[in-house]
C-alpha cells in the first residue's frame, strides 16, 4: 500500500533537521531526532521525528523503511525510559491532517508525561 504524498520542505521541522533553526535536542541517531516542544503541555513534552520526509503517521507507516520504523519506535521507548516516564506512565500523541489538528506537516509523535494527563480527548 502506498499513500500519495506531498511533503512541504519549508515546514519548521524540516528546517530544524537542516540546522536552520535551533532545537533543544534530547537524542539523535541516523534516522531520528528528538527535541523538546517549544510550547510544553506537560512537565515532559518531547517531539520525536524521523529524519526522512514523511508528512504524517499514515505516510510514515506506508512508505518508511523497516529500519526507519524500527529506529523510530526504539527511540520513543528509549526516551520514555530515559526521562523516567515508564513507571508512572505517559502519553504518545500523533496528530494527522486537518481533523487531527496537525500543525507541522512532518510526521512526529509527542511524548507527554510527568503529571496525570487527564482525559484523552477534549470536548
Ligand atoms: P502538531 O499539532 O503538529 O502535532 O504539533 C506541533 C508541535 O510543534 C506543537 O506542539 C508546537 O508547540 C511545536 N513546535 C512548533 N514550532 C516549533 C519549533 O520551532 N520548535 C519546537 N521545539 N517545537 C515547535
Amino acid at each position: 500500500m502506498t499513500f500519495a504524498t506531498t511533503y512541504d520542505d519549508t515546514n519548521i521541522f524540516a528546517r530544524i533537521l537542516r540546522g536552520e533553526i535551533p532545537c533543544d535536542r534530547v537524542m539523535e541517531n541516523d534516522h531520528v531526532l528528538a527535541f523538546r516542544d517549544i510550547r510544553p503541555q506537560a512537565p515532559v513534552h518531547i517531539l520525536v521525528i524521523p529524519k526522512g520526509r514523511y508528512r504524517d503517521a499514515a505516510d510514515f507507516g506506508a512508505n518508511a523503511s523497516a529500519a526507519e520504523i524500527e529506529a523510530f519506535w526504539r527511540a520513543v521507548s528509549q526516551i520514555a525510559g530515559a526521562h523516567g516516564l515508564t513507571d508512572r506512565g505517559f502519553r504518545i500523541i500523533a496528530n494527522a491532517g486537518a481533523d487531527g489538528g496537525q500543525e507541522v506537516p512532518h510526521f512526529h509523535v509527542h511524548i507527554l508525561g510527568g503529571k496525570s494527563l487527564g482525559a484523552m480527548v477534549g470536548k
